[in-house]
């Protein structure tokens, strides 16, 4: 890692913060209620290593191997995060590898992850994906069928919920798809809100984001 690399990254996520305070203060937030979690997924080690180097602690990753090859041998301390689609078949890795699962979004993943975290004898903290524009390509349970899947997470399989997640259309204003997903958390008690990427972040803060998923803005481009 050159110490060019090292600034730059340093300097990108001073950035980040800066502009995720900024939008907080502007709504009413302290800017402690917003948690940066860097999107790591696809980047070259000498940027990760310079992410390390500036004490961020929480990594996000969109699939089960590669977050286990990047990250399975220096865990400690670390908050990993997993914010793509689990195949029930990878429950048990993902189960053991991270702290957060963001995309729980049907009944037979939820089956899946109940068994496993009980079989370990504790898990991850769980979000559910909500995918609040009705894509068919994209993961998620529809806002229509939220609280009836929410309902299920903790009764039929014991789960506890702490919130949600989405990812709005790439074509459409994020805020409405935020809006919305405030909402469905609202009427379902959870008080987390993981929303906002590196284009649509302050949007995503001013809407009630706990927690925003920022990648390029960070690391630049991904290869
Ligand atoms: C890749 C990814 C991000 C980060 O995207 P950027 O636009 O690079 O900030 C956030 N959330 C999810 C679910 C992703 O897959």
């Amino acid at each position: 890692m050159t110490a060019t690399l090292q600034a730059s990254i340093a300097a990108a996520r001073q950035a980040v913060l800066d502009r995720i305070a900024a939008a907080a203060t502007a709504s009413g937030r302290a800017p402690g209620d917003v948690t940066l979690v860097a999107v790591s997924k696809q980047q070259p080690e000498d940027r990760i290593a310079a992410m390390l180097a500036t004490g961020q602690t929480i990594f996000g990753e969109n699939r089960v191997q590669e977050a286990q090859d990047r990250w399975g041998a220096r865990r400690n301390s670390l908050e990993l995060r997993l914010i793509g689609p689990l195949q029930s078949n990878k429950a048990r890795e993902a189960v053991a590898l991270f702290d957060v699962i963001e995309t729980l979004d049907r009944p037979k993943l939820a089956a899946v992850l109940a068994d496993e975290i009980q079989r370990a004898g504790g898990g991850p903290r769980l979000f559910v994906q909500v995918n609040t524009g009705e894509e068919p390509q994209k993961a998620g349970v529809i806002p229509t069928e939220a609280d009836a899947f929410i309902a299920a997470c903790r009764g039929e399989f014991g789960l506890q919920i702490e919130g949600l997640m989405c990812i709005p259309p790439e074509a459409e204003a994020a805020g409405p798809h935020f809006a919305l997903l405030a909402a469905i958390a609202r009427r379902n008690g959870l008080e987390r809100l993981s929303m906002g990427m590196s284009a649509d972040f302050e949007t995503a803060v001013r809407f009630g984001a706990t927690s925003v998923r920022v990648g390029s803005a960070l690391f630049g481009t991904r290869g």
